[in-house]
């Protein structure tokens, strides 16, 4: 009896230890190699219409990341393009009576404006239309088809009597055959969610003509995903990036993976090596572009071309993917093994940030539930909204937007916390001193300001950022209330001993004004700008690194006259 106890409490110990390194696994943690340099990319919107602050959820976290890494003192490259390719926009140029690239053209350039406007700052911003990419593609299907990786198949296709012509993708619909939701060709949109391959869907409708459309026997190349199930299971158990990604993928390895059929009958694509009558699927060449973008910023750097292989062929770099919920499938199964069969190196993680909803409901340009890039930055500063999008939920999270949420954040976060802070005090300095008075720092605002820097760090290697808005706000409003404790406005009328004692003070809080903006720079770039010219620094706060955290404030050095920072917004 004893002895069965005993195995049993054994037992136990030992489940208990597997679900601690279960959990050790799981926290979505990933230190990154310092020596190694790391290669952030942003997924590719899609060009077929506006950029709406659904997108803007991915590429701002992004940028932010990017911009605190490089204030750690790593070497990185941030790269994204748009995805030009695929039968939407094809579907949108015909409706349009205009050509492919010339839809193309036109919303690759307004990507490009809104990420400008919005401080998103690629290294290199690519389109998957361009020369290298079709030759990095080609060059990809091709070792995969010498590596046995993808073959051909007779399959079924939607094919439409009335319009005489197979219908890839989106130009069909129809029924999910496995949630009975209406569906698009290539994806259950409205439903389960699910990729779907050609000759799925059921009751395909042609959406051209909108007859009904028959199913036709019809050569396609397929890539036999089912030969990497084992690879990924090992793979996805050392992924860096955010538990859902992971989980998701995980989830899906679990079941069968069918090989993809990737080749479509379209005239706009890169072609299937041999085959004038077919291109490779979308989702081939768009990540694709990843590898063919960074050898482009190569060539733009004037670097040796062979650099490229660096972070796609030699594994000596750390590849960073975020992307949205909606295409984990394509990053975490597909990508990497594809990678894998080609011989590439492997991302190391995939941020995966939640979708976004306008007042509770789904987001849907075709109901109209949609807040635009444009018509946000008509009526507020950038910077508000790349602040909002941050601190108002969780990244992982769903992201529910209302303008009552985002005037909250405004008032009473940037302008009752932050802003109060900068006037205040840059206000009460350059009033009384002109210029950052004489002092020491105390070793409680070091300890402050240290522990922020901790937490904004923790903050990235968890990949959460509202931590690092959340962390910044703390140290804000620390300084509030430090200069409101010592009240240093009473000390200025006590002579030259009590004059003193409040330069002392206002030194101290500049200098956490100082480490604010630092940390928040990356949020915030061009309001943390203004501070830092206020506080009459002579360096630049886009490139000063962390390490100027722990620096003190020079005495001496002028103020700018004061200007408010945010201004409050009315319903
Ligand atoms: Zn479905
Ligand atoms: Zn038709």
């Amino acid at each position: 009896m004893f002895l069965i106890l005993l195995y049993f409490i054994l037992y136990c110990k030992q489940k208990l230890y597997l679900v601690n390194i279960e959990v050790l696994l799981l926290n979505g943690k990933m230190k990154i190699p310092l020596k190694k340099p790391v290669l952030v990319t942003s997924a590719l919107p899609y060009v077929n219409g506006e950029c709406h602050i659904g997108h803007l959820r991915t590429y701002v976290p992004a940028d932010i990341y990017v911009r605190v890494l490089r204030k750690m003192g790593y070497d990185v490259v941030f790269i994204s393009g748009s995805d030009t390719h695929g039968t939407p926009i094809v579907l949108s140029a015909e409706a349009q009576g205009i050509t492919p690239q010339a839809v193309v053209e036109k919303y690759h350039q307004h990507f490009k404006r809104m990420f400008q406007a919005l401080n998103v700052n690629f290294d290199y911003y690519g389109r998957t239309d361009s020369e290298s990419n079709h030759r990095r593609t080609e060059e990809i299907v091709k070792k995969l088809i010498d590596n046995g990786y993808v073959y051909k198949k007779e399959t079924k296709q939607a094919f439409c009597n009335t319009c005489g012509r197979f219908l890839p993708d989106r130009y069909v619909e129809g029924k999910c055959p496995y949630c009975g939701a209406i569906a698009r060709g290539d994806e259950c949109d409205q439903g389960c969610g699910k990729h779907l391959e050609p000759g799925e869907i059921i009751e395909p409708r042609c959406k051209i003509c909108g007859s009904e459309a028959d199913f036709k026997e019809q050569e396609q190349f397929y890539f036999k995903l089912s030969a990497f199930a084992d690879f990924l299971i090992s793979y996805l158990d050392h992924l860096g990036g955010t538990l859902n990604a992971r989980n998701y993928a995980k989830e899906w390895t679990r079941k069968e993976l069918r090989d993809w059929c990737v080749t479509r009958n379209l005239e706009w694509g890169v072609k299937f090596p041999g085959r004038g009558d077919l291109v490779v699927y979308v989702w081939v060449d768009a990540p694709i572009g990843y590898i063919s973008f960074t050898e482009d910023l190569i060539k733009e750097k004037g670097e040796d071309e062979k650099e490229w292989r660096k972070y796609w062929k030699e594994n000596k770099a750390t590849i960073v993917h975020f992307i949205g919920t909606d295409i984990i499938y394509h990053h975490c199964i597909f990508w990497p093994a594809m990678l894998k069969g080609a011989g590439y190196s492997l991302p190391d993680a995939v941020v995966a940030s939640g979708m976004v909803k306008i007042d509770g409901k789904t987001f849907s340009k075709s109901r109209g539930n949609v807040v635009w890039a444009t018509e946000f930055l008509e009526r507020f500063h950038p910077d508000t909204l790349r602040y909002y999008l941050v601190a108002q939920s969780s990244h992982t999270k769903e992201l529910d937007f209302s303008w009552d949420s985002f005037y909250t954040r405004v008032n009473h976060e940037l302008v009752a916390i932050l802003g109060n802070l900068v006037h205040r005090v840059v206000s009460f300095t350059y009033k009384n001193f002109g210029a950052v008075p004489e002092g020491d720092i105390e070793e409680e605002v070091f300890a402050q300001i240290e522990l922020t820097r901790e937490e904004v760090i923790s903050a990235m290697e968890e990949y959460e950022f509202k931590k690092l808005v959340d962390a910044v706000m703390k140290l804000a409003y620390f300084g509030n209330s430090f200069f409101q404790r010592e009240e240093p406005w009473h000390l200025i009328k006590e002579g030259e001993k009590g004059r003193e004692r409040c330069g002392g003070i206002v030194k101290n809080v500049l200098q956490i004004i100082k480490a604010v903006c630092i940390l928040m720079e990356a949020v915030m770039p061009d309001k943390m700008a203004e501070v830092w010219s206020q506080l009459g620094m002579e360096s630049d706060v886009h490139s000063v690194m962390l390490d100027e955290l722990m620096m003190p404030i020079k005495s001496g050095q002028t103020l700018k006259k004061p200007k408010k920072l945010f201004e409050r917004v009315e319903v």
